[in-house]
């Protein structure tokens, strides 16, 4: 398939806002595309080569993209500085500065789908020695073939922002609607694979019938359940009626595969952590039998026996170098609370059955443990305060609280799973900008922008905050914003939404100066949640509702 083919579908799914149109020019062309080709063509409709569980990431700054466009045009990169701020974003300069000089691309040959999708797969294996210099030819055999449309989705797809505002969930619609499956079924057969591209090439070759065969699959990380704030253990309880009520502990959510003879570890934005926790690996080995299974606990890090905070885990999994000497001084320790796979996949048996069988099937040492558990219901609330006391004392955040008769729903935000945590409530939000600082702190972005997700997933702007983070958290975060960086006007610098900000604040204000119209008195950043993405961040619609709550 010729690229210009799918940039003519993206132009078109770019041209509107409308869920609907979106899912019926998908449909349309889903049918034209060969069956094989489905994979490939649903990741590139998402912006991206790698599916999201790859351990492979485009990972290219705006800057070498930059220098790439300069060079395919034959301007400065201090003209494409310019048009990108004239435009907003590299895509659409790279565009204009195409128009200017459309007799470029005259002789060349028209760029095919599988190209442009080698070439950019090949863009992130290119590492060491004069890695910046083969990366720009890389994009530039690209560019050099390009139309100025087609260079448009190529370098939105290199810096990895497509803004044809289409996400998995419209794609699985069309799929539907092209092969006409069952929402619920291609949407199921979503959710255990975790895989878009998958359920597009089988409903194409065998429809609902192949779809209700998908399942999980060890080795291939599944999009955690997730958990909503509970609004008081007692009524939650009551609510529920029977509810399941644990320790919450303060680390890493880990999910644990073993395929064969293959442990691999993930994290709950399914990264892949295996090579930085390998003792991990070991205790899994030990404490599980020899089956394929996937379950799911919480790592944290320990010192004498005690939990240490959450960065120090969050520290070990970043690492890359001298991982045995981490290991050493920072040892770990495995709390696992569910189980989704053993022989066949577990998910739809109720919590309850899940851990029986969890607890019946793994050997527990002092590394590996179970979490701490109590089976509640409206006669023995009590146990379940007891239980959140105990967790506090023993340096934990709280409890969770989950619904004893439910299944486990992939990806999916409910109210059967709940939180319960002794601090006062904190909201994630992303950053959106910056301004820089004045006095001691003008080298740095001393101030950042945040802002929350509406019901549509655009971001809306929320508050300024700036408290909280030391000289070392400014340094680093200084960096990473101008690598996100889109523009800068003055001292205010606009970014990619990538960093993920925990938010304490004393109240939740009305306020016009902010697009959600509400904002936040004294913020302070908690933590910088390297854990957490985009789609785990607070919804303006909680933040209403905390307002009026
Ligand atoms: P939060 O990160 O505040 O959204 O809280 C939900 C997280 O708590 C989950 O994603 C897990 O990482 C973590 N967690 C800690 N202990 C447990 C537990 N016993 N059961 C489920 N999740 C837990």
């Amino acid at each position: 398939m010729k690229y210009g083919e799918l940039v003519q579908v993206y132009e078109d799914l770019g041209a509107t806002t409308k869920r609907l149109e979106k899912t019926a020019i998908l449909a349309e062309f889903f049918k034209i595309v060969e069956v094989e080709d489905l994979p490939k063509i649903t990741l590139m409709i998402l912006g991206t080569v790698f599916p999201s569980w790859s351990e492979e990431e485009q990972g290219i700054g705006d800057k070498l993209v930059m220098k790439a466009v300069a060079d395919a045009v034959g301007v400065s990169v201090n003209d494409v500085e310019d048009a990108v701020r004239d435009e907003g974003d590299i895509g659409a300069a790279s565009e204009k500065l195409y128009r200017k000089k459309s007799q470029m691309t005259f002789f060349s040959q028209a760029l095919t789908v599988d190209f442009v999708f080698n070439q950019l797969r090949k863009l992130a294996t290119i590492s060491g020695n004069r890695s910046t210099s083969k990366k720009i030819s890389n994009i530039l055999e690209l560019l050099s073939s390009a139309t100025g449309v087609e260079s448009k989705y190529i370098c939105r797809t290199i810096t990895e922002e497509l803004r044809i505002g289409v996400g998995e969930g419209i794609i699985r619609d069309g799929i539907s609607q092209a092969f006409g499956i069952d929402k619920a079924v291609a949407e199921r057969a979503h959710m255990l694979t975790n895989d878009v591209g998958l359920v597009a090439k089988v409903a194409a070759e065998s429809g609902e019938i192949g779809l209700k065969e998908l399942s999980l699959t060890p080795g291939k990380p599944v999009k955690p359940m997730l958990a909503q704030l509970s609004p008081g253990i007692e009524e939650s309880i009551l609510e529920m009626g029977c509810a399941l009520c644990e320790t919450k502990y303060d680390g890493i959510r880990m999910q644990v595969h073993k395929n064969g003879d293959d442990i691999t570890l993930f994290t709950r934005r399914l990264e892949n952590i295996t090579l930085a926790i390998p003792e991990v690996v070991d205790m899994i080995r030990e404490a599980f039998p020899n089956e394929d299974f996937i379950a799911e606990g919480e790592v944290i890090a320990t010192r004498d026996g005690k939990p240490l905070s959450f960065q120090h885990i969050l520290r070990r999994v970043r690492r890359k170098y001298d991982i045995e000497e981490a290991m050493e001084s920072v040892p770990l320790k495995v709390y696992l609370y569910d189980l989704l796979y053993f022989k066949e996949s577990t998910v739809d048996e109720p919590i309850i059955k899940r851990r029986e069988l969890l607890e019946s099937i793994v050997s527990t040492n002092e590394n590996v443990e179970l979490s701490d558990i109590v089976q509640v219901n409206h006669d023995n609330i009590f146990e379940a305060v007891n239980l959140f006391n105990k967790s506090i004392d023993g340096g934990h955040e709280g409890i969770m609280i989950k619904n004893c008769s439910e299944p486990y729903i992939p990806g999916v935000r409910g109210k059967k799973m709940l939180k319960f945590k002794a601090e006062p409530e904190t909201l994630d939000a992303v950053v959106i900008g910056g301004v820089k600082g004045i006095g001691k702190r003008g080298d740095f972005i001393g101030s950042y922008l945040i802002a929350l997700r509406d019901e549509n997933d655009e971001l809306r702007t929320l508050a300024h905050v700036g408290t909280g983070l030391s000289d070392d958290d400014l340094a680093k975060l200084t960096k990473l914003m101008e690598e996100n960086k889109i523009q800068e006007k003055g001292t205010r610098i606009t970014v990619h939404p990538k960093i993920i900000f925990e938010i304490a604040y004393s109240e939740i204000v009305k306020s016009p100066e902010y697009e959600t119209g509400y904002s936040l008195r004294f913020p302070v950043v908690k933590r910088i949640r390297k854990d957490k993405g985009l789609e785990d961040i607070d919804t303006v619609e909680r933040l209403e509702s905390m307002f009026k709550g």
